[in-house]
């Protein structure tokens, strides 16, 4: 048995691996991120997230075997019974079928421990509805600017998950027959909004039609090959017109697909959060809302518009949640 309350929450991006341990007030104590394998498909995956608590719990003083249980939250098709993820795209060299991650992780590390899983956007919206942002409202919208864009439901305080993919704002259509998005159908949200998508059009804009930008040669000072929301952020402080014309492309679609959620369902909250979202702060969180404004059906009382208040730890912070306390 676990002699202690506290736990361990595991971010698992496509790029790094958040770990945090925390105690029953939600303090963080030891904290570690590492960054995820592109090579050796889950096995990899899992060594690395182990890694990760065994990092985290020694910087809180514990081993890991005093944690009272792990949550870790994740891309791909979730199936929290079974604890198993499958179809993790943003995962390379995940398969189709369920990895059963729960039990490889627990036995990476030679626990007994339980090992909860849940969805990454899922997990970090119901941290920013219990301990951020959120926390004073019934119901939220959260919109998560990342690569993608991921998003999330809570009604009346309970996530609203549908028949399992509830949420998808990325995949509100804001253009008839427009751009053709990651998931293969045209004119999401995501195809304008996302990192992905946008480093795309970046890249076709600069390449194929001429258009100057210091995008690219900012990734190679960083020695990066693609362009992390560090280098959007760069860009647009030193003015980089493509860069801005992009980012105001992505604020537009994100506005209209937010403010049509909002008429559908009327949170009485928006939280925006996501890589994207975190790094660009405020002053585009008014942008969104700026952008939103023409489309809201109650426009002389829209719903509150705000910042992801729990940052970078937000996704580890909620899959310490998925540990019953
Ligand atoms: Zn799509």
């Amino acid at each position: 048995m676990a002699t202690t309350a506290l736990r361990a929450g595991l971010d698992l991006g496509g790029t790094k691996v958040q770990a945090i341990v925390v105690d029953e007030r939600h303090e963080v104590l030891g904290q570690a991120r590492l960054p995820t394998p592109r090579t050796g498909g889950p096995e990899a995956v899992v060594e690395t997230l182990a890694a990760a608590v065994r990092e985290a719990a020694a910087g809180a003083g514990v081993e890991p075997g005093a944690l009272a249980g792990i949550g870790v939250g994740s891309p791909g098709s979730i199936d929290a019974e079974r604890g198993t993820v499958a179809t993790a795209k943003n995962l390379p060299g995940w398969p189709e079928e369920p990895v059963p991650m729960a039990a490889e992780l627990a036995r990476g590390l030679g626990l007994e421990i339980p090992v909860r899983l849940g969805n990454d956007v899922g997990v970090a919206l119901r941290a920013e509805f219990e301990l951020g942002a959120a926390a004073n409202h019934a119901s939220v919208l959260g919109v998560f600017w990342g690569t993608g864009v991921g998003g999330g439901l809570i009604l009346e305080g309970t996530p609203w998950k549908g028949r399992g993919s509830a949420g998808e704002i990325g995949h509100v259509v804001v253009v008839k027959d427009g751009r053709r998005c990651s998931c293969g159908r045209r004119g999401c949200m995501e195809a304008y909004a996302g990192r992905a998508g946008m480093e795309a059009r970046a890249r076709h804009l600069h390449e194929n039609k001429g258009r100057k930008t210091k995008l690219f040669s900012i990734m190679e000072e960083r020695g990066r090959d693609r362009l992390t929301s560090g280098i959007w952020y760069r860009a647009a402080e030193r003015g980089d017109e493509l860069a801005l014309e992009l980012l105001e492309e992505a604020v537009g679609a994100i506005g209209t697909a937010a403010a049509s959620a909002v008429n559908l369902v009327d949170p009485s909250v928006v939280v925006v959060g996501g890589g994207l979202g975190i790094r660009f702060g405020e002053p585009w969180v008014e942008r969104i809302r700026e952008a939103m404004r023409p489309s809201l059906f109650r426009d002389d009382d829209p719903p509150e518009i705000v910042l992801a208040a729990l940052g970078d730890l937000g996704g580890a912070l909620g899959a310490a949640l998925l540990v019953a306390r």
